[in-house]
């Protein structure tokens, strides 16, 4: 059964407003606030997208401005706080950890005054040191905090596979695992296409080269700063990442993504949150998955570790697990 509830969204900016945007477009609530320092950006934001509600095709929906009163009866809570990237920037997300990891300490410290029930989804980057922090900081139940992790990086995998063999995406099955970032992995063992087998693909598409898995790995990490150079910042893509959580959460899908937690020995790694396939219904994640992935593969995993946790160590505060 679908839950309307209340969303509110931390970050009124490009992403926080294109995911208010899709909300709003799929019907998945029935309020949104947004909350952001810049509160008359807020303001002009949720006056201008509670314009498109009058439309006969539109879901009407409360749009407004608000103050982090407001998480206390949300059913779900989304961070988009925190700048991105810039164009000509250092291709890196982990290059945010210390000006964003102040950003959710100041975001979280409000949430908790107010709330333990609400499902918070993390977006801001460096996803998973963001995702950590939150859930290592603040007394707040674990299962209860999603990061959007590598399903992005999935969603672009699907696309790239896609446009390869000139076929629908939604036939692509597999996952991007490990960092939402520069050292996340495309685990190709779990990849196939429309149940056919991925490696016989280029027989049934009469292909005179292999796939060369490494050039679609590249292209994948790759593409984020190509569309952060072309149009400014990445945010469409994300925005819909965000609704699949979003619905997968309010219609109870027991359905199984990718998405970042803090890791307790899976892989033998600990105390750093990561990319898993996990199962997710109304209360958050409910189980996570370790698919027998290659030596290659889980190597991979264990370099993506390193990565985030070495990027934590510009943490100033708490985080036994960084020292
Ligand atoms: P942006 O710089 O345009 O906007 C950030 C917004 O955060 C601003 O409106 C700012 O006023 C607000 N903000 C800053 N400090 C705040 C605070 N303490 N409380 C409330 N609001 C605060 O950035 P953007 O392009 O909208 O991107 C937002 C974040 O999403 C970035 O960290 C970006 O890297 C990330 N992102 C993540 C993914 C993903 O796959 N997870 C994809 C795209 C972007």
């Amino acid at each position: 059964m679908f839950d309307e509830g209340k969303i509110v969204i931390i970050g009124a900016s490009n992403v926080g407003t294109a995911v208010l945007n899709k909300i709003v477009d799929f019907g998945l609530a029935s309020e949104v606030v947004l909350i952001d320092i810049n509160e008359k950006k807020c303001m002009g934001e949720s006056l201008d997208t509670s314009h498109a509600t009058a439309c006969i095709s539109s879901h009407n929906i409360y749009i407004h401005e608000g103050d982090y009163e407001d998480c206390k009866d949300a059913s779900m809570i989304i961070i988009t706080a925190g700048p991105s990237i810039k164009p000509g920037e250092t291709p890196d997300r982990l290059i945010l950890t210390k000006t964003n990891c102040k950003i959710m300490d100041n975001v979280m410290s409000q949430i908790v005054r107010y709330t333990k029930d609400a499902i918070i989804l993390v977006v801001t980057n460096p996803l998973d040191v963001a995702t950590y922090y939150v859930s290592a900081n603040f007394d707040y139940p674990r299962e209860k905090i999603i990061g959007t992790g590598t399903l992005l990086e999935t969603f672009r995998l699907r696309r790239i596979l896609a446009d390869y063999y000139h076929l629908d995406p939604k036939l692509v099955h597999g996952y991007v695992l490990g960092e939402h970032g520069n050292s996340g992995f495309v685990a190709w063992s779990t990849v196939d296409i429309a149940s056919l087998g991925l490696g016989n693909m280029d027989e049934f598409f009469n292909r005179d080269y292999k796939l060369n898995k490494g050039m679609i790995e590249q292209k994948i990490m790759q593409v984020v700063y190509d569309v952060i150079n072309l149009k400014g910042c990445t945010n469409t893509g994300i925005a819909m990442v965000a609704c699949r959580f979003i619905k997968a959460i309010k219609y109870n899908e027991y359905t199984i993504l990718p998405m970042s937690s803090i890791l307790t020995g899976e892989y033998g790694i600990h105390d750093v949150a990561l990319s898993l396939p996990c199962m997710l219904n109304n209360t958050g994640i409910i189980k996570k998955f370790t698919p027998k992935l290659t030596d290659e593969e889980v190597g991979k995993m264990i370099a993506s570790a390193k990565s985030v946790k070495f990027a934590m160590k510009a943490i100033e505060k708490k985080t036994e697990a960084v020292a």
